[in-house]
């Protein structure tokens, strides 16, 4: 008879966060906020606070109904991730980007 040989793993958990879901969305060292749900128009958009490790970030997923005729789909397209482009410049990290905590910038007012 062989012997069997078995590795184990043993990975150490991180503690859940203050925001976090504390359910079966976190795992062993990812931890996941409830969704952040915006809805209008027939579209969707969900945002979820994520800390991975050290690192934390907002994961975003949108769901945008497109135009059945292809430019204006295209279009849809192009306006989307010139959006998105303009969101991540709004909303990066930069060194005194908010002056106080009740200082809350809008989309088109990013401070360069
Ligand atoms: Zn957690």
């Amino acid at each position: 008879m062989a012997a069997r040989t078995v590795r184990r793993f043993h990975r150490t958990g991180t503690p859940h966060t203050d925001w976090c879901a504390r359910d079966h969305r976190c795992g062993i060292n990812e931890h996941r906020s409830a969704d952040l749900i915006a809805a209008a128009l027939g579209g969707r958009a969900v945002i979820t606070r994520v800390r991975a490790g050290d690192t934390e970030y907002a994961e975003i997923r949108a769901r945008i109904p497109l135009h059945s005729n292809e430019n204006a789909a295209r279009w849809q397209l192009a306006a989307a991730l010139r959006l998105m482009r303009h969101l991540l410049d709004t909303v990066a990290v930069r060194p005194g980007a908010l002056r106080s905590r009740t200082e809350r910038l809008a989309l088109g007012t990013a401070r360069r």
